[in-house]
Formats: C-alpha cells, structure tokens, sequence
C-alpha cells in the first residue's frame, strides 16, 4: 500500500467516527457536521490557533541543543484550536478553551505545511491534534501530495481513542503523549476525565507498539519513536511517582529498562480555573520536584529529558 493510500484509508476511517463523535475517549456523541459541538467546544469546522517554528520542544524534535554551534531548526508547529481535555491548570487554555484560533481550509492548512518545510523545520508536529484528526488529515493528503515529507509528530495529552489510534498507524511518525495521572480523583477533579489513567495506558501501549525502535536522522533530529510527557503538579507528587512506577510495571524490559523515552517537566504556573483550586495556586516547589528526580534516578528510561527547576543552580 502506498502512503498516498494509507492516508486515505486513514481518513475514511476517522471519517467514520467522526460524526456522531467519537473521537476521543469520551465519545459524546456531538454531530459535528451537524453543527453541534463536542464536549471539546468544537464542531467539524478546522479552527487552528497559528503554525509556526517551535525551538521549545525535547532536543532531538526542536534542535536546540542539540549540536554545539549548530543553530536548531524548528519544529514546525501546528497549534489546534480547542482540546478534548478540560484541564484546570492549562497554560494554553486561550486557544484550547476560550476559543482563540482563525478557521481555515484544509488548502491553507495544507500551504502553512509546506511553508514551515521551506522555512527549515524538522517535523511537522500536531499540538492537540485529536478533536481536529479528520481535517488534519485531509490537510496533511493535500501537503504531501505537493511535496511534503517531513516526519508527523502527534503531541496530545494522551487521552485517545484507539480506533482513532490504529487508522493512523504508518501516518504518526513520532507520538509525543502526556501521562498525566495515575489518580483517578486528580483526573476527574482536574480534567474532567475519570478514566484518564486506564485510557492513557493503553494508548500509551498502542503508540509504543507503532513506533518502536527509534530512529533519527543525520542531524540527530529524531524521525521516529515516542517521548511520554509528565508535568508535576504542586500538592500531586504521589501522583506523578505513580505515574512513573507505571510506566515502569507495563514497559520495563527484563533488565528494568523502558524503551521510549522520558520528559518531566516542572513549569507549572497557576493560570486559567488553577485559582479555585487552592492546592494550584502556588508554583511547585522545588522539594516536591526533587522527590520525582529522585524517583526517576532510580529508573532506566531509553531517553530523559528533565526540565530544570527555578530554584535549582544545576
Ligand atoms: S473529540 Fe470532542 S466531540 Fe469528539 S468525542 Fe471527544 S469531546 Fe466529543
């Protein structure tokens, strides 16, 4: 089958569950084409916030860093509007939940695509990409018939449905998920999603499955594979300990080594609903990071990347 094929085959698929939606793991139920919008505020109306070079990504997916004196060249960032998360604390919620963002044609999409290849960036990486799939795709059919061929990146917060997932096998190049909770309560109280920690593990486990074994190319940019992304959130570190000790339980290998690679990240900040949550309103805390650097100390992941604390010299 060729890529051509794949994708087309990948867009009738999602075409089919897309309207009533069911999408995501909350299938709702919204008729999108009908007008109706989803839990996620969004009809079947392709809304993108804006697409440009990112250099904020891990190293191997932006650059920086990457090379000493090499300057990095970008992801190539498409930033969708709306998300099927309804996290507290989001530090995006301009566009994933007050609706910032232009409507857009799938040709302009298409063209944004191809202009962020010219411009030099190392992949073409879907922010939030999980309610918008189907114009995604049919934007994504358009660039790479006119010359894309960038690497697709598929940065979601991990909370995904599976037939979503396994039409878009051979398409996804490099996963990019969060895992945000093992705890049911926090999931429920913070994203709206209860059942966040069983429906994460298993798209976890799909991802994986799709992406094995990693692969970058002659820059060290990488072109295949999959980072799982953790932020720690203050008052949650047994959370985010659970977390880890999940991911080893599931994917360790015999000697304790798990295949994919590992981002924790520290930046919380209190924005958007984080204000009614008491135990939000204050950064993290340094000690509290430090109990999950020390957790993760004691862990083998394929690749790490952790984010450095404020308070931190080193
Ligand atoms: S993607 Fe949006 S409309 Fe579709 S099931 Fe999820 S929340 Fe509902």
């Amino acid at each position: 089958m060729t890529a051509t094929d794949r994708l087309k085959n990948a867009i009738a698929k999602i075409e089919e569950l897309s309207s009533p939606c069911k999408l995501c793991p909350r299938h709702c139920g919204a008729k999108r084409d009908k007008g109706e919008l989803g839990v996620c505020d969004l009809d079947d109306r392709l809304k993108v916030f804006c697409c440009n070079l990112h250099f904020g990504e891990e190293p191997p997916l932006s650059g920086t860093g990457l090379k000493e004196d090499v300057p990095a060249k970008g992801s190539g960032t498409v930033f969708f509007s709306g998300c099927n998360l309804r996290c507290v604390y989001c530090q995006n919620f301009a566009f994933s939940h007050n609706g910032n963002g232009r409507y857009m044609t799938v040709e302009e999409l298409a063209e944004e695509m191809l202009k962020l290849q010219q411009r030099g960036a190392k992949n073409i990486n879907f922010v939030t990409p999980t309610p918008q799939i189907l114009p995604a795709l049919k934007a994504l059919l358009i660039a790479r018939e006119n010359g894309l061929t960038l690497p697709l990146l598929y940065n979601c917060g991990g909370y995904e449905d599976m037939e979503v997932l396994k039409a878009l096998e051979g398409i996804v190049d490099i996963y990019l998920p969060d895992a945000k909770y093992q705890d049911h309560a926090l999931a429920a109280k913070y994203s709206a999603a209860p059942d966040y920690p069983e429906k994460n593990l298993i798209a976890l486990k799909e991802m994986w499955r799709q992406t094995k074994n990693f692969e970058y190319d002659e820059d060290g940019y990488m072109t295949k594979g999959m980072i799982v992304r953790h932020l720690v959130l203050p008052g949650a570190v047994d959370n985010s300990l659970s977390v880890l000790d999940k991911l080893k339980e599931e994917f360790a290998d015999d000697t304790g080594k798990v295949p994919f690679g590992l981002s924790l990240m520290c930046q919380y900040f209190p924005t958007f609903k984080a204000k009614s949550y008491p135990e939000l309103v204050d950064r993290l805390t340094f000690e509290e990071y430090l109990k999950t650097l020390e957790k993760l100390d004691t862990m083998d992941f394929e690749l790490e990347f952790v984010q450095q604390h404020d308070d931190c010299a080193e």
